[in-house]
């Protein structure tokens, strides 16, 4: 019974295995499409730029009709605007040409309008250019029958700029992800209400269902559930019925409380994991109706973290995202930790400003798994493999929250 305690990229392995990614795709606009998951790659049908075109204010001009050396006065034939067509360069002529105007055919380079003087009728160039000066190529950001964007992309605002530089202007993305969450314990009381004695307010509701707002999820709030079996059984096939997958914190451990194991065993099946991690008790994860259910800690800074560390990644693929690991960096301690645990811990952490040499990190004095404001404080977690430890000035690898949007 005693198996050893999984580690967390074995918990993660099998949390990515058993994540399979939910179908169902709509078409939206998109103006509309920040933060969906690609669901189709989409090719460009066109080239970008179009044209070769000016990239300066300045003379469009065949660089055979410009003197080896010193000035070159040549008549002005045309203008050409950006957005319109010029006609072809008469030899011995320049073009006025302003920035993105399609170079006329027969100039071989754009003259900046810094390196000229216009008189009259003429312009004079001073000096000589290379061929291609100040010309941007047809395709030289995207040719035609390019990929641009691949299937399971989380859509940032460049992601929408890149499709809508190539004339996409609605894409194919999963259908929202629903999640039901629901959040344990006699004690929580919701913040509006007043706080009776024994009884603390129910964060985690509000730290995880922005959380999954952050990711996109549609989120069906089942609020704060009593510790009693029936009640809790009640709510569970509740959300399973209504959701892709079913997200709970507290109830899990070992206390005589702890009922949420027993309904998702009375409903579907459930394994409670043990993992070499702090902070982060054992994780539940298992089935009720055929619909994943994972079941967090109860501790505020360990749903933190266990969040980062399995539901997040886990959310992701079932959203079909394919890159749903958080890149970390290596950083300089600023600090020392000279008991480590013997589980990997992830330590909340920041980035000190300013620091020669560059570069460090400090952990928040406070380390407790129920110090939420460590959380707030923190930029990111240090990540401190099992049974070692730091002294300041060793290199350490570091998870911005920022890779954890
Ligand atoms: P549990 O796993 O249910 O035993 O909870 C572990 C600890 O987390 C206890 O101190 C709980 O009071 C606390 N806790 C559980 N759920 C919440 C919540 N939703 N908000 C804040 N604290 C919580
Ligand atoms: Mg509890």
């Amino acid at each position: 019974m005693n198996a050893p305690p999984l580690s967390v990229d074995e918990a993660l392995d099998r949390l990515l295995a058993a994540a399979a990614p939910i179908a169902g795709v709509e078409t939206v606009p998109t103006l509309s499409a920040l933060g969906r998951v690609l669901a189709v790659s989409q090719v460009s049908a066109i080239a970008v730029p179009p044209l070769d075109n000016s990239a300066m204010d300045g003379y469009a001009v065949r660089v055979a009709d410009l003197a080896v050396e010193g000035d070159t006065r040549l008549p002005v034939s045309q203008r050409v605007l950006a957005g319109t067509l010029g006609q072809p360069l008469v030899p011995g002529t320049a073009a006025r040409i302003f920035t993105g105007a399609p170079v006329p055919p027969g100039a071989d380079a754009v003259v900046m309008q810094e390196q000229t003087t216009a008189e009259g009728d003429s312009v004079v160039i001073h000096g000589r250019v290379a061929p291609g000066t100040s010309i941007r190529r047809a395709g030289e950001d995207i040719a035609a029958g390019a990929t641009v964007l691949t299937a399971g992309t989380r859509l940032a605002p460049q992601h929408l700029g890149l499709a809508a530089s190539v004339g996409l202007a609605s894409l194919p993305v999963v259908r929202r992800l629903r999640v039901a969450t629901f959040f344990t314990g006699d004690e929580l009381v919701n913040p509006g209400e007043p706080l009776p004695a024994g009884k603390i307010y129910n964060s985690n509701r509000y730290t995880v269902n922005a959380l999954l707002a952050g990711l996109g999820c549609e989120v069906i709030d089942l609020g704060t559930v009593a510790d009693d079996l029936e009640t809790t059984v009640r709510v569970l096939a509740a959300a399973a019925e209504q959701a892709d997958v079913v997200l709970t914190s507290g109830g899990v451990s070992v206390g005589e409380a702890d009922f949420v194991k027993a309904a998702v065993g009375r409903l579907g099946h459930l394994d409670l994991w043990r993992i070499a991690v702090k902070p982060g008790k054992p994780l539940a994860f298992g089935e009720v109706a055929g619909k994943p259910f994972l079941g967090l800690p109860g501790n505020p800074v360990s749903v933190f973290v266990t969040w980062c560390l399995f539901a997040r990644p886990f959310l992701l693929r079932l959203q079909g995202v394919m890159e749903v690991m958080p890149k970390a960096c290596w950083l300089q301690a600023d600090f020392d930790w000279l008991r480590p645990d013997k589980r990997r811990e992830f330590l909340r952490a920041r980035r000190v400003a300013d620091t020669d040499p560059p570069g460090r990190v400090e952990i928040h004095p406070h380390q407790g798994s129920g110090v939420l404001t460590s959380t707030v404080w923190a930029e990111g977690l240090v990540d401190v493999p099992a049974a070692t430890p730091i002294r300041r000035g060793d290199w350490v690898r570091f998870i911005p929250f920022a890779e954890l949007r």
